[in-house]
């Protein structure tokens, strides 16, 4: 049983001090999405901006916005290793790599997307590998969640790692984030590339510049 916690919304960002009044909310859970009161909540950001939720084009708007969100953080339902847990024996003893997986995220600071394209690669252990699909598969599962890039990063060589029992496994990440493009700083050409490297990427200087040289291309 979740208890009703008391929220107060204050200064978490960089922007100044506001004075909403105090909410109080129910956490939510992972698998359980509730769709009506997305709905609520999407109404009650019309009416907030200034907007009449009830205008011929805005009437749809909180369902379309609850069904799309729905997608975009169905990643939260998801287990990771639900796609990496079908692994199979193959001679390999060299790096396999995956480069420009793409994928889009929502950056969880201001639920604006951010999205580029993912590369992974991995050094297997006892011959053990997975399809390239679940590669991107697994991605896709950290990506639709609300995110920040360091963290997507890590959590897809983690899950990696993990998962595959492999030797080494490298991940880099080049996203273009819409808060950037249309916001604050407004700088619409940035990309951000962030990586994460696991085993013997980390700690072999030839295999980290063998594995760095496969992903960049
Ligand atoms: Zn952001």
């Amino acid at each position: 049983m979740i208890a009703d916690r008391t929220i107060t919304a204050c200064c978490i960002d960089d922007d100044a001090h506001d004075h909403s009044p105090t909410v109080t909310t129910t956490p939510g859970k992972p698998g359980q999405y509730d769709l009506p009161r997305i709905q609520r909540a999407v109404r009650e950001i019309l009416l907030a901006v200034g907007e009449n939720p009830d205008r011929d084009g805005l009437q749809d708007t909180p369902r379309r916005v609850a069904k799309a969100y729905a997608e975009l953080f169905g990643g939260l339902a998801e287990d990771p290793s639900r796609h990496l847990a079908r692994v199979f024996e193959q001679e390999c003893d060299e790096i396999v790599a995956l480069r420009d997986i793409q994928f889009h995220s929502m950056c969880e600071h201001h639920l604006l997307p951010f999205m580029g394209k993912a590369h992974v690669a991995y050094l297997p252990k006892g011959g053990k590998v997975v399809g390239l699909s679940k590669l991107a598969r697994t991605v896709e599962v950290f990506a639709r969640r609300p995110q920040v890039q360091e963290r997507l990063t890590n959590q897809v060589a983690d899950a990696l790692i993990d998962h595959l029992d492999a030797r080494g496994v490298a991940v880099i990440i080049e996203a273009s984030h819409m808060c950037m493009k249309m916001r604050g700083v407004s700088q619409p050409e940035s990309i951000m590339v962030t990586s994460a490297l696991r085993g013997v990427f980390k700690s072999d200087a030839a295999a980290r510049n063998e594995v760095l040289g496969l992903l960049k291309g």
